[in-house]
């Protein structure tokens, strides 16, 4: 399988979305469905590592794919909103770096 940089999967869903998909749904939409991704994830969760069954429904549902949903709706969103996931990726692990370089080692709870 080949790697993916995060600006070439912006592309990819980018073109997806004006042909397959005709266009993106609107930003307050895409929201919504992230949301919706979200919960499906949360859903999972619950019956893989909680304390909840899997219903006959559940089960052939794929975690890696609900993952790969989310990633999906919230690409489409920085797309429709000029975001540059691999600017802010780096930004923000700067900003967490920067922040928490001390608090998680200080953290007895992590002992
Ligand atoms: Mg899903």
């Amino acid at each position: 399988m080949p790697e993916i940089t995060l600006r070439e999967c912006q592309k990819t869903v980018d073109a997806w979305v004006r042909t397959i998909g005709v266009r993106y749904y609107s930003e307050l939409t895409n929201t919504a469905v992230l949301m919706e991704e979200v919960g499906e994830v949360a859903r999972l969760m619950a019956r893989l590592y909680g304390d909840q069954s899997f219903k006959q429904s559940d089960e052939a549902v794929s975690l890696a794919d609900e993952m790969a949903d989310v990633l999906f709706v919230l690409v489409c969103i920085a797309n429709q909103t000029g975001i540059d996931l691999t600017a802010a990726f780096h930004q923000n692990m700067a900003k967490k770096t920067a922040r928490d370089k001390d608090r998680h080692a200080n953290n007895p709870k992590l002992k």
